[in-house]
């Protein structure tokens, strides 16, 4: 034993991921003494799994939340290992002030899925952890809803008790609380006893208040085979049913890749069916509830099993009620955006991810991690067989389908009689626009509205116009913490950033040479509006967009004026292009597809494809047949003439030889370090600092990684902080995965500055 080991501590230590930044896990004691943390009163009642009922050491077991101080303050970590001896002396470890949880708050194989996560996108464990459960129990609230319960007092004094006899009610509630032995206080109330009689005999201490858990619910019961749904399975549908059916044991993961309207929801709802049979449960992701309702109906109808939704829209106590209900095994059907991958289930038998190519899967900022990608990680981990599922797959999801590592289900016609939409590109070249208008589309929507229909204009653009210039000195008004153009809104007339949220009145003269020429270039959805309003006086035009569905309900009521089904037009931007089905939709109008088609971004010729091509979905879904008219100045570009003539299949096929031959994902892997700070010299120097660090371990240990920068990011500064980035790339996910733990060590030993914040991204999806 060497001289300083003998200061080491010996006995059992607590490894506690805590929720902050620091990577490392801090070692704690067992507990002093048995405390229930969650309201800090004194040990009490029964409960199922909370409560400090017991203390004993062998009961703490990795998963479980305790509370613990930590620096000054009091936070909930949760315990990822418990180990025998610490490298602190004693004098140095403090024991954790309570234990919350009776039971791991995660099931084993989810625990594991957030090792791997924390480990694979470099983020600290705790805050891993504290992003994959409700707010409640981050805040170390019991996992079960409390519930106040009487008793009486078994060591209650005699002469109190004699004096009840002579209190009617009172004696009346005592008799309720012996015969029951511990009563609720709504049982209590329901009996007509009110809180003012118990508080009496509490005084008189003749009875005893305690809490108790809820218990946990009953799992669901298997779910008899849905009687005739009246859908019959065409070819292909059926043909991928089976292959999904003969892969439902055990892992497995399916690229169910068919155009929008083919019927991948069936597809879904099939398996799911047979799973539910089993009693298992079925996770399904979606990228936007509120905007998508329709989905959430569709199982309802379908499916006679409790279905637990987590959306937004959830206050902390029905999210925390919905994650129980899964975590119990009593929701049969759980479905939910992007975090609801950290849902636990007792009872996993399938996870869905509709439309796995929108970007909302991944998380952009904190821990950034893939919804998408975590989802064929955790099918693994649980065992159980995956489905991706979209119209337009994204090139990484592709890729892995045809070199074989999924499933490729292949779904290439509309399910109902519906036929696909035409798509024509327009060529906008020698046209004179009007508003962003050419003669000929003003024509075509002309005459489908004439004929009943409705049309849907999409431009990806919300606001009225994205510059506001000076016609005197050329000046263009820019966002002084973003260094980007402020977009001009109506209603009220103001300038807005969106990178930062700023909002201002509109300026009325220029902040250079003070003309009062100032002058709007380019469109937004708000422009079009009124534009399409003067030009259609006739018909309704409902703006979809972020600005026009803020208040509750809003875009509801505009989706529910649309299915009434008479002619409109709608106008929005990719907030349209998300699993919508407007039937009576037959000509979808994308008023500009150029500015997507010279993007920086490596991604954006694949992000516009996937806009158009959604887009171009919503029409013509039931008998009538759909148009697709696309504006262009480029209308040879290659994209356009892919995506108008072949199949999106085709474009894609193109998109990733180019990928290969420039070695871009999914021919390699990314890492994106970015430092951003108010003041530049500190984030030029930080990065600079890591970037080094960066090329001796590269050369060190000769790992097969390619270093750019620290060069300034695209969007240079944001919010009042510049931003630089180093871009990692690899073919060997591996290499670059060890690489990143040994800089993320070196990085947690900097002093880096404190005005610095660093931002890792593995997997980028985009580079700006
Ligand atoms: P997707 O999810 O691929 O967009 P859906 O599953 O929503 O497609 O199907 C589109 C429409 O076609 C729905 O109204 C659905 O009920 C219908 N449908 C699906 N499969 C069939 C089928 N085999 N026969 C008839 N209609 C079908
Ligand atoms: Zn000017
Ligand atoms: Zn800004």
């Amino acid at each position: 034993m060497s001289s300083d080991q003998k200061f080491k501590y010996q006995g059992t230590v607590l490894q506690v991921a805590i929720p902050s930044p620091l990577r490392s896990l801090f070692d704690y004691l067992p507990p002093d003494l048995p405390i229930d943390s969650a309201t800090d009163k004194p040990s009490k009642a029964s409960s199922p799994e909370s409560a400090a009922v017991d203390e004993s050491e062998d009961r703490i077991k990795p998963g479980v939340r305790v509370r613990v101080s930590f620096g000054n303050r009091k936070l909930v970590g949760i315990v990822v290992k418990v180990e025998k001896g610490s490298t602190l002396s004693r004098n140095k470890l403090k024991p954790v002030i309570s234990v919350l949880d009776k039971k791991p708050i995660f099931t084993p194989s989810l625990f594991r899925l957030l090792l791997w996560a924390s480990s694979y996108y470099q983020h600290s464990l705790g805050e891993v952890f504290s992003n994959a459960i409700p707010a409640r129990l981050r805040q170390g609230r019991q996992t079960r809803a409390e519930e106040e319960i009487w008793e009486v007092n078994p060591n209650a004094d005699e002469i109190s008790l004699l004096a009840v006899q002579r209190a009617p009610r009172q004696k009346a509630l005592l008799t309720l609380l012996k015969k029951n032995k511990s009563t609720g206080i709504e049982e209590c109330k329901a009996a007509g006893f009110t809180t003012q009689l118990l508080a009496e005999l509490h005084k008189k201490k003749l009875v005893i208040r305690k809490t108790r858990f809820q218990s946990a619910a009953e799992p669901f019961p298997a779910l008899a085979p849905a009687s005739k749904t009246g859908i019959k399975l065409n070819k292909e549908q059926k043909k991928a049913l089976a292959e999904v059916k003969e892969n439902l044991d055990g892992f497995a993961c399916s690229l169910l890749d068919g155009v929008t309207g083919s019927g991948k929801t069936e597809v879904y709802m099939q398996t799911m069916e047979q799973q539910l049979a089993k009693a298992k449960q079925c996770l399904v992701l979606v990228p936007e509830i509120g905007l998508t309702p329709q989905t959430v109906s569709r199982f309802q109808k379908r499916f006679a099993c409790p279905i637990a939704v987590l959306h937004s829209g959830l206050n902390e106590s029905e999210r925390l009620e919905a994650w129980n209900s899964a975590r119990d095994g009593s929701a049969g059907i759980i479905i939910g955006t992007r975090s609801a991958i950290f849902t636990p289930m007792a009872n996993p038998g399938l996870i869905i991810v509709d439309e796995e190519h929108d970007s909302s899967f991944k998380q952009q900022d904190g821990f950034r991690y893939s919804a998408r990608d975590l989802a064929v990680m955790r099918a693994r981990e649980e065992k159980v067989h995956v489905i991706l599922g979209s119209a337009t797959p994204s090139l990484e999801s592709l890729h892995n389908a045809r070199s074989k590592k999924f499933h490729h289900l292949k779904l290439s016609k509309r399910a109902a009689d519906a036929s696909p939409a035409a798509m024509e590109i327009l060529d906008i070249t020698d046209e004179h626009l009007q508003e962003g208008f050419s003669e000929p589309l003003l024509y075509r929507i002309q005459k489908h509205l004439k004929q009943g229909n409705q049309v849907l204009v999409f431009i990806n653009r919300r606001g009225f116009a994205p510059v506001l210039n000076c016609q005197n000195c050329g000046w263009i008004c820019e966002c002084e913490h973003c260094l980007t153009r402020f977009t001009v809104h109506a209603n009220p007339a103001s300038i807005r950033c969106h990178h930062c949220g700023t909002i201002k009145s509109l300026p009325r003269n220029c902040e250079h040479c003070k003309s009062p020429d100032l002058n709007t270039i380019g469109i937004g959805t708000q422009r079009i509006e009124s534009y399409l309003n003067t030009q259609f006086p006739d018909t309704e035009v409902l703006r979809i967009d972020r600005d026009s569905t803020r208040a509750k309900l809003s875009l509801q009521k505009m989706l529910d004026q649309i299915n009434l089904g008479e002619p409109c037009i709608l106008l929005g931007t990719q907030m349209l292009a998300k699993g919508h089905h407007f039937p009576n939709i037959t000509l979808v109008a994308i008023v500009d597809a150029d500015s997507g088609l010279f993007s920086a971004d490596f991604r954006g010729q694949e992000h516009m494809a996937q806009t158009i091509v959604q887009v171009a979905g919503r029409s013509g879904r039931a008998s009538r047949a759909g148009e697709v008219l696309i504006q262009s100045r480029h209308a040879g570009h290659q994209t356009l003439q892919s995506i108008s003539s072949e199949s999106y299949e085709e474009f894609a096929v193109q998109q990733l030889e180019e990928r290969r031959l420039s070695g871009m994902p999914p021919f390699s892997h990314l890492c994106l370090l970015r430092a951003e700070s108010a003041d530049i010299r500190e984030a030029v120097k930080g990065l600079q600092k890591i970037g080094n660090s960066c090329e001796k371990l590269i050369a060190l240990n000769g790992y097969p990684v390619e270093l750019q920068g620290p060069l300034p990011a695209p969007m240079e500064k944001r919010a009042g902080r510049f931003r630089f980035q180093i871009l990692l790339r690899s073919k060997n996910r591996r290499a670059l995965g060890a690489l990143m733990t040994e800089l993320c060590t070196k990085i947690d030993s900097m002093k880096l500055s404190h005005k610095l914040r660093l931002a890792i991204d593995i997997d980028p999806q985009d580079l700006i």
